[in-house]
């Protein structure tokens, strides 16, 4: 029996075009020269924003589920997952989100696929482990051709196949990665995983693993790079599911992580026992072989932060439209129109960001000093923007008030998984001394740097840099003022991005608030006088030109 009637509550946000109403999206595509794949863009926005939000729920409602033994008591070390996650996954790889840049090697290819990424992954995120990891291998496998021979085009093939048997038998594989060990993560020089030769050893050698893996997320991967050490130190070994002859190779997955958030995707701890791989690269330089993949997933950090914080400032938005409290919608609060404009101003940064980035990846192909801006600015840029989306995922759940505590709203997922991008591929700190050691061996990728920032003239950003110039000069305790340098680092290339590409008000808003300090710490403080309405309004999940 009816007790009473349903009253201001907002429909649920269904039914819409991630593309089309992101206008950060359309123009960056079209900017950063990748505006032949708008027409893919916008069919994926389309179709994402549709029933694979409902799979993103589904998926991790049911968690996967680890199967070590088959019912006759034969090891298979398997992870059983939930359809819609297989639903998900085939999606991002039927749009090649695991490798445009090396099925279409064009202009534009990073950025495109950086966008198509941004706009999954606020469907679901678990799904951009294995994407990512697959697509970040590819440069990393190059440096031994003849595996690259083999297994490229399985990496790159735009066919989903679930199923774990040989390769051989398969059309398309995934790749994952497996260097953190139980006592070392970030310290991978102290990984205790031995890799015995089967013969001469060397670089394309056959190798017997034995060790373990403390982290090893999507296990159900066909391959991956691990690292082990040799005589000569730390080294990249391949490490396929199944041996040449098509036996399983020894992959013991001793348990799934029970993790705060990114629940639809596995991670597990595995056990190697003289399991079959081999060398990739030169012995003793595992670390320079495997950070070819490293570079690549740390771009897509950025994109996953940049895609959390859209999605939640979307569901602020969408809410607050339709909620009221004390006679007024809740978009039309005086306090609350800060605290959304100030949200829309982290999104967007975060997006222009990931945008620049991307371009600066593609250009890397042909261009040296894009490759020295993006060694500096992709480090630079994940630990802000990873720094940043857990605040910000934060405060827009805050604005969805009880609602957004329960599960329904998608609030407390994008929660979860917000620290997530800044921990892994050099959690905080190591991020930092990365853009030391970086400035340190490269002092011209520095100049890169303020080359960069430099291209937009705006006199808070010429007093920020000069006073971010000045503290570069000086080396005491520089190791303890890390995270100071390249926070204003950050912010020094966000407001160079917004004041070049951004929309004037958000802009004006950034520099006033995150560079001239005429805001407070949290968000919902930028200074009166900045025109909260239109950046609202540019934001908001309607904005369809
Ligand atoms: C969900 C999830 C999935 C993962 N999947 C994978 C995977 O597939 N493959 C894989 O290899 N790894 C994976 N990881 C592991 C992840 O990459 C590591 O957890 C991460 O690199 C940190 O290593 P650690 O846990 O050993 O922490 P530690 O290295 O012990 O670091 C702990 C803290 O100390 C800080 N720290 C370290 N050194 C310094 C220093 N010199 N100065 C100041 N501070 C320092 C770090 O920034 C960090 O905050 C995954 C992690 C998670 C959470």
């Amino acid at each position: 029996m009816a007790t009473h009637e349903v009253l201001n509550q907002a429909p649920p946000l269904e039914n819409y075009n991630l593309f089309a109403t992101d206008r950060v999206l359309r123009d960056g595509l079209r900017r950063e020269e990748a505006g032949w794949a708008e027409e893919r863009a916008r069919a994926f926005g389309a179709i994402v924003g549709r029933e694979p939000l409902r799979w993103g729920f589904q998926a991790n409602e049911n968690p996967p589920v680890l199967r070590t033994h088959d019912r006759y008591g034969n090891r298979i070390d398997e992870v059983e997952f939930h359809p819609s996650y297989h639903q998900l996954l085939d999606l991002g790889v039927e749009h090649a989100l695991h490798s445009l840049p090396w099925r279409e090697p064009r202009a534009g290819a990073h950025v495109a696929r950086s966008v198509i990424f941004h706009i999954l992954a606020q469907a679901e995120a678990g799904v951009g482990c294995p994407l990512s990891m697959t697509y970040s291998a590819v440069p990393a496998l190059r440096a031994q051709p003849e595996l690259a021979a083999e297994w490229e085009k399985r990496f790159t093939s735009t066919a989903y196949d679930p199923h774990l048997r040989p390769a051989t038998e398969k059309s398309g594989a995934m790749c994952g990665m497996g260097m953190t060990e139980k006592q070392g993560g970030s310290d991978v020089r102290a990984n205790t995983t031995r890799a015995r030769p089967l013969g001469k050893g060397g670089p394309g050698a056959e190798y017997a693993i034995t060790g373990h893996k403390w982290f090893c997320s999507a296990p159900m991967c066909d391959a991956f790079l691990v690292l082990a050490q040799t005589e000569r130190g730390l080294s990249c070994f391949f490490l396929p599911r199944f041996r040449p002859d098509g036996s399983r190779n020894v992959f013991r997955i001793q348990r799934l992580k029970d993790k705060l958030g990114n629940r639809s995707n596995a991670s597990s701890e595995v056990e190697f026992d003289e399991t079959w791989a081999r060398m990739i690269g030169e012995e003793g330089r595992g670390v320079a072989t495997i950070i070819e993949m490293v570079n690549h997933t740390r771009l897509d950090c950025v994109i996953g932060g940049a895609a959390g914080m859209r999605a939640a400032v979307v569901q602020a938005l969408h809410h607050t439209a339709h909620r009221i409290a004390f006679g007024k919608k809740l978009v039309d609060q005086p306090l609350m129109r800060n605290v959304l404009a100030d949200l829309c101003v982290e999104s967007e940064a975060a997006t222009l960001s990931m945008l620049r980035l991307a371009r600066a990846f593609d250009d890397g192909d042909r261009d040296a000093d894009a490759r020295g801006f993006a060694r500096l600015a992709t480090a630079v840029l994940k630990y802000w923007v990873c720094k940043r989306a857990p605040m910000l995922a934060a405060e827009a759940l805050e604005c969805l008030g009880g609602n957004g505590f329960v599960e329904e709203s998608l609030m407390p997922r994008l929660f979860r998984e917000s620290p997530l991008n800044g921990l892994w591929e050099g959690s905080g700190n190591v991020i930092c001394l990365d853009v030391l050691r970086a400035m340190g061996r490269s002092p011209e990728s520095v100049e890169l740097f303020f080359a960069e920032v430099e291209r937009a003239h705006d006199a808070r950003l010429a007093r920020h840099v000069e006073s971010l110039r000045a503290e570069l000069t000086d080396f005491n305790e520089v190791e303890a003022r890390a995270r100071r340098i390249v926070e204003r680092m950050a912010t020094a290339i966000q407001a160079s991005l917004l004041l070049r590409f951004g929309d004037p008000h958000v802009a004006e808003a950034y520099c006033s608030a995150r560079l001239a300090g005429d805001s407070g710490r949290a968000f919902g403080t930028l200074p009166v006088g900045i025109d909260f309405g239109a950046i609202i309004e540019r934001a908001a999940p309607h904005a369809i030109d």
